[in-house]
């Protein structure tokens, strides 16, 4: 699953506005909704019931399900059936399931010879109870069940509605624990089972699923029966329908067994998923090389969702995208959003095998699924578009993830699984980021070749089962001649980034070596209460002695150990500490080790070396062990040439001044961005031309929002407005690939005049431009225009999902954070009774933008009794504190390193 609002929240911020997975707005006022499940629910228990835990109990299984369901995508509500193959391996009474808001209407057991009653009840918010009478003998029965439940029209799990056009259509997304909500099941992923579909649906609707239709019957009063063949063996989250007046676009076949590739779109947009059409297949070929073996299922439909929905689902036989993502008219289309959407099309084609194939046997194995699929997603994607440079796109990654990975309350890839909100929590940048990064660093130490065949035993061992990480290292092992776990689990089974600080010495009498420290990185502010971490790094450094160049490679298992150069001859000019940039590790290199190789080495290095130098360089500022002079002196020389490189050194230079730096610097600081970027900024200019080549393109985001933005260029600035302001009255004046650019300039230096221009044309915009046009309104400086742009998150024409990014914008900038941080915990509630559940998780994180110790406390305080209400929430809380304290203890430290070099421009 990649799902687009998931994430850091200022992840969620940048998605908003950059990747644009944001939706229509809805024309009724919403409706409230549930109020999210506090975890663990208290549960009633009639009688002698005892629930069973967070698992389902283990003496009875499913072996098969059949559903019918009679579904109409006006109706809120739905009728269903199930009947549930079980296998009683002792004599039961109570039969456990999991429902959630459905209606029970009758039920009973089917044995070899008769048909017993059983009394249905729900108990508590997740679980049903069949009782029989008398205890059923073990061996085979069926559990019928008929109910009905409800298609919700504000979240977007579970069945869910969404209207487009005045049009009505139904979809579900079950993982992680929402199939539950549509029908009685055994909602966890070690119980694969095969399902029979039948959805029963008006005449004029068409109905999808996993599998290719077996029959369609008319039946009375304008229905017709849609029977589904049934499925191979899937866990309830893999299991998907959508109904409603979508159209079939024909895009032909794919993979070695020819099946047939379908784009499954609202009515009358299919010419918008031509580019979809055109990727499909070629990524799937890619990945059918890769794993030596055809796409597993019967049909390939890429469905776009209608409406609000961010990301994407990997359902066998049916992927489902949010439509934003999906469609695109060639007028609105943008380099960034067809990169978008071919890499997260890799991703849920990689889970064909990884996830739905071999399915984890419990969510603490989440990573088999999604760090996999992502890995796996950067390498095809490098080799179907060399150009696109996803081995780059790796590094950035690796980078976020780390991030995310500082903090003292990360998560550790392979977490303990003890609530509902920790199988929630599993979906972060740790199992996606951290773990393909983790991947990628064993996979070159043990050879990519050996990582390969490693992978596929693993896979056609457990092919159409369930495995655990221990599957996976068994396989490993066997095919690179080495067991790999010991490595493996001190990545996988604590959090943290290891630091490792290298010394070069050059004796006379012997070969150079680097000795070697490690240690957890850890920020100034941090506090690690949770003892010595320690790794089994596998590392590779690159070095020169004249135009020789060397790389030496070990794994560092202890806490100090000596890494020989035994093939240099003589002492080297400079050493790399991470070859590649394939290892997960921040670096060290005292002395005068990253001077030297900034100074002789940089043009040597290749671009994804430079960013791990840079990244490197911004985490040891963050922890006092470099000066931000030094670093700031560093990105300088690093980042000119490619589009990347630009970026990121925009993003260290960014997160060195956010809160840092004293109001009486901020001049000299827009100086030096200015001295910098806008150079280069100028002769780019906003505005892209024919023929540009792609790697400019790529670049201008990010110079001329630094320039504009942060070096307040008045030339720029006025320019950006201009172009604003015509583009208002002319949309035809602005490439959509430039446009949220110049907007977002704009509204950095905007006025009343501009704000009151921009908030007009978003009443009467596309889908396209309003979202765009509201996110340009989350980025005006001024705190009472601030404020006319939070009063949209409650205006009922409008969309509160999609007005997010306004809150989320507000809050990233400090002259606006306290508007709107105030203006979020006032009207908490009725924010949450206008968004989906794990939106208002997010909304916690909301404090997390702060950097001192008066607003700190304010956050505890308001959102402590909050976070306790809502899923998955204390983490979130939690997570956003220690981001203000480390930010409070770098701004104090890094206060006389900063003044002194911004004193110079
Ligand atoms: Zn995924």
């Amino acid at each position: 699953m990649r799902l687009g609002h998931l994430g850091a929240i200022l992840g969620l911020w940048l998605t908003l506005l950059h990747v644009g997975c944001l939706g229509r707005s809805r024309d009724a006022a919403p409706t409230p909704m549930p109020r999210p499940r506090v975890v663990p629910a208290p549960v009633e228990t009639p009688g002698a019931l005892v629930p069973p835990g967070l698992r389902l109990e283990a003496g009875v299984r499913p072996t098969r399900q059949s559903v019918t369901l009679e579904l109409d995508p006006r109706q809120e509500t739905f009728r269903g059936e199930v009947d549930v193959e079980l296998s009683l391996s002792e004599p039961t009474r109570v039969l456990w399931l999991h429902g959630t808001e459905l209606t029970l209407r009758r039920a009973h057991v089917q044995t070899a010879d008769s048909r017993v009653p059983v009394e249905a009840m729900p108990v508590g918010e997740d679980l049903l109870a069949f009782v029989a009478e008398a205890p059923l003998a073990p061996g085979t029965v069926t559990l019928h069940v008929e109910y009905s439940g409800r298609a919700y029209d504000k979240e977007d799990s579970g069945v869910f509605r969404e209207q487009e056009e005045g049009r009505w259509y139904a979809m579900t997304q079950f993982q992680p624990l929402y199939a539950r909500r549509a029908f009685p099941c055994f909602d966890e992923p070690g119980f694969k089972i095969p399902w029979s579909l039948t959805l029963r649906v008006r005449a004029e609707d068409a109905a999808f699923s996993n599998m290719p239709v077996r029959a369609e019957e008319p039946g009375a009063e304008g229905w017709k029966t849609v029977r589904f063949q049934p499925t191979p063996p899937l866990p309830t989250y893999l299991v998907a329908f959508a109904v409603g007046p979508f159209d079939a676009v024909d895009a032909g076949t794919a993979g070695e067994a020819k099946v047939p590739v379908r784009m499954l779109v609202p009515r009358g947009r299919g010419a918008e998923a031509a580019y979809a059409a055109s990727v499909t297949a070629p990524l799937l070929a890619q990945l059918e090389e890769w794993f030596g073996s055809p796409y597993p299922y019967s049909k390939l439909d890429v469905l776009a969702v209608p409406g609000l929905v961010g990301g994407a689902m990997e359902h066998p036989g049916l992927i489902t995208f949010g439509a934003p993502l999906m469609l695109r008219t060639p007028e609105t289309d943008t380099l960034w959003r067809q990169r978008g959407f071919a890499e997260t099309q890799a991703h849920e084609l990689a889970h064909q095998w990884f996830g739905n194939l071999v399915t984890p046997a419990w969510w603490d194995d989440l990573w088999l699924n999604e760090s996999f699929a992502d890995w796996l997603a950067f390498k095809v994607v490098k080799r179907w578009q060399p150009t696109w440079r996803a081995d780059v796109r790796r590094v950035e990654a690796r980078g976020q993830a780390m991030q995310e990975d500082w903090l003292v309350t990360a998560r550790s890839i392979r977490q303990p699984i003890e609530s509902p909100g920790d199988i929630h929590g599993a979906f972060d940048g740790i199992t996606y980021g951290k773990g393909a990064a983790v991947l990628a660093m064993f996979e070159s130490s043990v050879g990519q070749d050996a990582f390969q065949r490693g992978v596929r035993h693993y896979l056609r061992t457990h092919a159409s089962g369930i495995a655990t990480t221990e599957d996976f290292f068994h396989a490993l092992s066997l095919e690179a001649g080495q067991d790999v776990a010991p490595a493996f689990s001190t990545f996988l089974d604590q959090p943290g980034v290891p630091l490792v600080a290298m010394t070069l010495q050059c004796p006379k009498d012997g070969a150079p070596r680097l000795a070697l420290e490690q240690k957890r990185y850890l920020p100034l502010g941090a506090k690690d209460t949770s003892g010595p971490h320690g790794w089994h790094v596998p590392l590779c450094v690159r070095y020169a002695v004249g135009a020789k160049e060397g790389r030496a490679c070990t794994v560092l298992t202890g806490a100090s150990d000596t890494l020989e150069l035994s093939e240099a001859k003589g002492c080297p000019d400079w050493v790399h500490p991470n070859a590649d940039a394939r290892g997960y590790y921040h670096a060290l290199l005292r002395g005068d080790g990253l001077e030297k190789l900034a100074r002789r080495g940089g043009s040597r290095l290749t671009v994804p070396e430079r960013l791990v130098l840079m990244a490197d360089a911004r985490a040891l500022v963050g922890s006092g062990e470099l000066d931000v002079g030094q670093a700031l002196t560093l990105v300088a020389r690093l980042g000119e040439g490619d589009a990347e490189l630009v970026s990121s050194a925009a993003e260290v230079v960014d997160s060195v001044h956010r809160d840092l730096v004293p109001d009486s610097l901020r001049s000299h600081r827009a100086r030096f961005v200015r001295g910098l970027f806008g150079g280069r900024a100028r002769a780019v200019g906003f505005v892209s031309r024919p023929g540009e080549s792609e790697e400019t393109r790529l670049m201008r985001p990010s110079l001329l929002s630094m320039a504009t933005t942060e070096g307040e260029d008045p030339r720029l600035r006025a320019e950006a407005r201009r172009l604003t302001l015509r583009w208002l009255q002319d949309r035809s004046t602005l490439a959509p690939e430039d446009r949220a650019t110049v907007l977002s300039a704009a509204a950095a230096a905007g006025d009343a005049e501009l704000h009151q221009r921009l908030r007009e044309a978003a009443r009467t915009a596309t889908d396209e431009e309003r979202r765009l046009l509201l996110a340009t309104l989350g980025g005006f400086r001024d705190v009472t225009l601030a404020n006319k742009s939070l009063e949209l998150l409650l205006d009922a024409k409008v969309d509160t999902r999609e007005a997010l990014a306004i809150l989320f914008g507000l809050l990233s900038e400090a002259p606006t954070r306290e508007v709107a941080f105030t203006f979020l915990h006032e009207h908490f509630d009725a924010l949450r009774e206008r968004l989906p559940r794990d939106l208002t998780t997010w909304l916690l994180g909301g404090g997390g933008f702060f950097c001192d110790a008066a607003h700190r406390d304010e956050v505890a305080r308001v959102f402590g009794p909050r976070a306790r209400d809502v899923e998955g929430g204390e983490r979130v809380l939690a997570q956003s504190l220690e981001r203000v304290d480390q930010c409070i203890a770098q701004r104090e430290a890094l206060r006389p390193g900063l003044t002194r070099f911004l004193a110079r421009y």
